[in-house]
């Protein structure tokens, strides 16, 4: 079957994530307008076999197995930037960077707590990003989307409401068919003060550089749990538990815990050049089960994964 213009066979994941791993993807689409969401449509419908397929925003939550994906990656590069008096329409594919850095030139409040977050608003929406006291959904006005591999594949639009966001969940995980296309932002009514939210944006993000480590990653491997630990009269941090479970630093093939932040697992690939075959998905899931069972035994806490593992594990 001839392939639209934006698609590609075999094309290495490693590149496309911030942690710098994953084997090839069988097809790989990049989107960035709705004529390339209708036309993936049909071109799905038509495909004689039932492709699995994956949306990729940034890739800053994601860790795609050493064996890549036998089906079809479908990467977000949906861009857009328009203003209708109390909202901001933007597209899945700009990334939240952009967007702080969009508010802060305006004076507008609000967005200042994903200063230096990675990835995209397609990702932060699915996820329900969030730090520093804010996250995705308070800035959340509609959502627009595409259902994929339906007859009539057209795009929808949903107005948000609080039920459909919780920490780090969001409707759309339940809907893995549709893409986030853009959405409606929430712009704040007070005042503007450029100097203001500049200084805050600043301080959030200078904040986030000393708290991130600075290898590659893709951020808190694991939720904070909502249990108190065996031994502890408070909730505690998924950080702190590997960090008192002795964990800090530790390190398996190619990945190591963060020595920073023991939520961050980190691939450091200095010092295995000389080893062969390096599988890092496989060294970083190892070491997932390490710290799992180990916070297990001493605290009684199962850790649940924040990160989307992609692939054949
Ligand atoms: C150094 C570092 C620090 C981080 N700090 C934080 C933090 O403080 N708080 C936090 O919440 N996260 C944090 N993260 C994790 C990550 O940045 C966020 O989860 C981010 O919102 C993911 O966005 P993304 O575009 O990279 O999504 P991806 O990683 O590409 O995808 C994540 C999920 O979103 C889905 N998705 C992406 N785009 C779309 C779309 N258009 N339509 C439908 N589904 C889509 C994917 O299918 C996948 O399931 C950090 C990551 C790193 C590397």
């Amino acid at each position: 079957m001839i392939l639209p213009e934006f698609m590609k066979k075999n094309e290495p994941l490693a590149k496309h994530t911030t942690l710098g791993v994953g084997g090839k993807a069988r097809y790989f689409a990049t989107i960035t307008n709705d004529i390339h969401l209708t036309t993936l449509n049909s071109w799905l419908i038509q495909h004689k076999e039932r492709l699995e397929f994956f949306n990729l925003g940034g890739g800053s939550n994601v860790l795609f197995s050493d064996k890549g994906f036998d089906g079809l990656i479908i990467k977000n590069k949906i861009k857009i930037f328009s203003y209708s008096g109390s909202a901001w329409r933007i597209g899945a594919g700009n990334l939240m960077s952009e967007i702080v850095a969009l508010a802060a030139n305006n004076g507008i409040a609000g967005f200042e707590w994903a200063a230096g977050l990675p990835g995209t608003v397609g990702g932060a929406i699915y996820g329900n990003a969030g730090c520093y006291g804010g996250q995705m959904w308070d800035c959340l006005e509609s959502v627009r989307y595409f259902e994929l591999n339906d007859a009539t594949g057209r795009p929808l639009e949903v107005r948000t409401e609080p039920y459909m966001f919780s920490y780090r969940q969001s409707i759309f995980k339940s809907k893995p068919q549709n893409i986030i296309i853009s959405a409606t932002l929430k712009i704040s009514k007070n005042p503007r003060n450029i100097a203001a939210v500049q200084s805050k944006t600043k301080s959030i993000h200078e904040e986030r550089q000393k708290n991130n480590p600075k290898e590659r990653s893709i951020g808190c491997i694991f939720k904070n749990p909502t249990a108190i630990p065996k031994g502890e009269k408070e909730l505690k941090s998924a950080g702190w538990l590997i960090e008192k479970a002795g964990l800090k630093g530790l390190c398996y093939g190619s990945s190591s815990i963060s020595t920073v932040h023991a939520n961050f697992f980190v691939n450091d690939f200095r010092g295995l050049s000389n080893l062969g075959l390096v599988l890092p998905a496989n060294d970083m899931i190892e070491l997932i089960k390490i710290a799992k069972g180990r916070v297990y035994e001493k605290f009684g806490i199962l850790l649940e994964e924040e990160i989307i593992r992609v692939g054949e594990f």
